[in-house]
């Protein structure tokens, strides 16, 4: 459709500096536009985040040509995992037109990289079609039809851009399609485009980190009327109709947003992934089929894979079923569920005790359902997130006292008499650097102050006391109010509980939401977990052996000139710096162990460490080994 175009002008912005472009954006709109336009593009030109231009070039022409008017691409969006994944996606779509070499064509990428104009392709035979290869050919003269009604330059919006360039380029003479990859480097995303197949976005369509990138447009048709495609492309005026604008742009924006906090999170060397061990967690792993001492596993008593645990596991996958089909309340309480209730209460020695789907949940549950508005919570300031997450969830004024210093607790106790119910809480074992509680010194204060006292025995259950029943075995002294802990670290399975008073338990089992509103652990785990403690009575010598072997491997690291501490299973070594903590883990899994840095926002900036875990199945070999690779690695990152 052809239209008269009085009036209407082109606003083009390009931002250089030294030469380099920065960035660019076009505008088509009507004469009464044209100021406003003109200065929000020089607004965005000096405001991107690749820094200020040193030349801002805004051009204004008028249009007296026909423009012409063109419905958008339909556009879908292909998520793909990898590069390979994503190629042979654009392999299979681009086939339908004709295009068969589609590995050559991305590998043509190489010469089109910082060249801003598009490489001109014949689309059989590969040869380079624009007359002067070193600039390519610029796509230009376009906008979405809607800014003509809007008249605004919003703010960038690379989506719908992208989309009125892939739209103009398939309607050129000859074009029958488009390959487009950024060229920066983390931006994975691509897309193909043909009348025939709209504009396919795909999610992964190169390597990250490759920095080859660029738009491939492939022709086919007369050698001769390839001056007419390019005329078209770079001269003929197009306006884009219903470019989906609303939610593309929203996605756009909040997709962006992501992107760039997620890069941050890079360049900080803090960014995280899950790696992928292929066998039972135990002393060790395959890893990439690489098999790796595991020094990082919560699996201190090396009873994840016990054959008792697994096969009650099995038998009750069997007998009750793989999943409880419900919460506890309702239809999810089965026997499994109430004989590890029994189980917990008599390891522990507490009246009574409630299970959990995840330790987590059980921090969560137990401390919202006891205090709320009105209510104080004391928290030491290196608790666990589920404490931290469960005290903001609760609504109580929330006191951080300093870690592990009890004077300050009881000096903040005095703070709270105008509180109705008050919560002091506690890791037992810290879970980053294995620092123990002085239990006997907390209840003596909570009590004091008629304070609830709770503590978190993530890592000391199965680890802490003679026989592995925690804080108040190794002390010999009561048990917290609320005595809460994993079925998930040295009970080799998964889940959390609390242990304490028939009352308290009863209580929670009414008030406490995460157990009321969440589906039941189901009976393998449970019955797991069971066998586990069933294990663990009968075989206390297991956390004979792990404290062993945590003292051998200080012996051997204090040998070796690295001080650590640790009265757990846990043994932190400080290296300070994110990034060199990193490269000291990298080390030693080049080394053949696994061995994690810890980082913020797990401990606090700049105190990244490595986190050894130990277990009662580490040989006194792989102790020894580990701490020479260890010693290495550090010093190696901190010269
Ligand atoms: C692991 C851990 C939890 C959470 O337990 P999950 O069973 O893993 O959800 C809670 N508190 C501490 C101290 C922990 O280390």
């Amino acid at each position: 459709m052809q239209e008269k175009t009085t009036g209407l002008y082109s606003v083009k912005m390009r931002a250089s500096r030294e030469g380099q472009h920065i960035s660019g954006a076009e505008k088509i709109v009507p004469a009464r536009r044209v100021a406003a336009i003109a200065s929000q593009l020089a607004e965005r030109a000096l405001s991107h985040p690749k820094g200020d231009p040193d030349f801002i070039n805004i051009k204004v022409e008028a249009q007296p040509r026909q423009i012409r008017r063109v419905k958008a691409l339909s556009v879908t969006t292909h998520e793909t995992r990898t590069p390979e994944e994503g190629l042979s996606l654009a392999a299979e779509l681009l086939a339908g037109d004709g295009i068969t070499r589609i590995g050559e064509i991305m590998n043509r990428f190489s010469e089109s990289h910082s060249m801003r104009g598009a490489m001109l392709l014949d689309a059989d035979t590969l040869e380079r079609l624009e007359p002067d290869p070193e600039r390519g050919v610029r796509a230009t003269y376009m906008d979405d039809a809607s800014s003509l009604e809007k008249g605004t330059a919003r703010g960038k919006n690379h989506y719908a851009e992208a989309i009125v360039l892939a739209t103009k380029v398939q309607n050129a003479p000859g074009i029958v399609a488009e390959i487009c990859v950024s060229d920066d480097p983390d931006y994975v995303t691509g897309y193909v485009a043909s009348k025939r197949l709209g504009y396919r976005r795909i999610t992964v369509l190169k390597k990250k980190g490759d920095p080859r990138g660029g738009r491939i447009f492939l022709y086919r048709g007369q050698r001769e009327r390839v001056a007419e495609t390019i005329e078209f492309l770079e001269r003929v005026p197009v306006l884009v109709e219903d470019v989906p604008i609303l939610s593309a742009e929203r996605a756009g924006d909040r997709m962006l947003s992501l992107a760039s906090d997620l890069e941050k999170r890079e360049s900080q060397g803090l960014s995280r992934r899950c790696r992928t061990l292929c066998s039972p967690t135990g002393p060790t792993a395959v890893v990439d089929g690489r098999e790796l001492v595991v020094l990082s596993s919560n699996d201190y008593l090396d009873l994840a894979r016990d054959e008792r645990v697994t096969s009650a596991a099995a038998r009750a996958a069997r007998e009750w079923g793989a999943g409880s089909g419900g919460s506890r309340l309702t239809t999810g309480t089965q026997p499994p569920h109430a004989q590890l209730e029994r189980d917990l209460a008599e390891f522990k020695g507490t009246e009574a005790a409630i299970v959990y789907a995840t330790g987590y949940m059980a921090n969560v549950g137990a401390i919202t359902a006891l205090v709320g508005k009105g209510d104080a919570i004391l928290s030491d300031g290196l608790n666990h997130a589920s404490i931290i997450d469960a005290c903001r969830l609760s609504g109580a004024d929330v006191f951080i006292y300093r870690h592990l210093d009890m004077d300050d607790l009881d000096r903040k106790l005095s703070m709270c008499r105008e509180h109705r119910r008050v919560l002091a809480v506690s890791d037992g074992v810290f879970s980053m650097d294995g620092d123990i509680l002085d239990l006997p010194r907390f209840l003596e204060i909570t009590r004091r102050h008629d304070a609830f006292s709770m503590v978190d025995e993530a890592h000391a259950t199965g680890v802490m006391g003679r026989t592995g029943r925690g804080l108040a075995e190794h002390f010999g002294c009561d048990h917290p109010d609320i005595s809460m802990g994993t079925l998930s670290k040295a009970l080799g399975s998964e889940g959390g509980f609390v242990c304490g008073s028939r009352l308290l338990i009863d209580y929670l089992r009414n008030f406490s939401r995460p157990f009321i509103f969440s589906t039941a652990p189901g009976a393998p785990a449970v019955a797991a977990a069971s066998a586990a403690i069933k294990a663990l009575e009968s075989e206390p010598q297991r956390v004979e052996r792990l404290r062993e072997n945590v003292a051998t491997f200080l012996k051997e690291l204090a040998g070796r000139g690295i001080s650590a501490a640790s009265e757990s299973a846990i043994v932190p070594v400080v290296v300070g710096d994110e990034r060199a903590a990193v490269a000291a883990s990298a080390a030693l899994e080049k080394d053949g162990f696994l061995v994690p840095a810890i980082r913020y926002p797990t401990v606090s900036r700049g105190s990244a460490r490595l986190r050894f875990a130990l277990s009662s199945a580490h040989t006194s070999e792989q102790l020894r080994a580990a701490a020479e690779a260890a010693a290495l690695a550090v010093r190696e990152v901190t010269r």
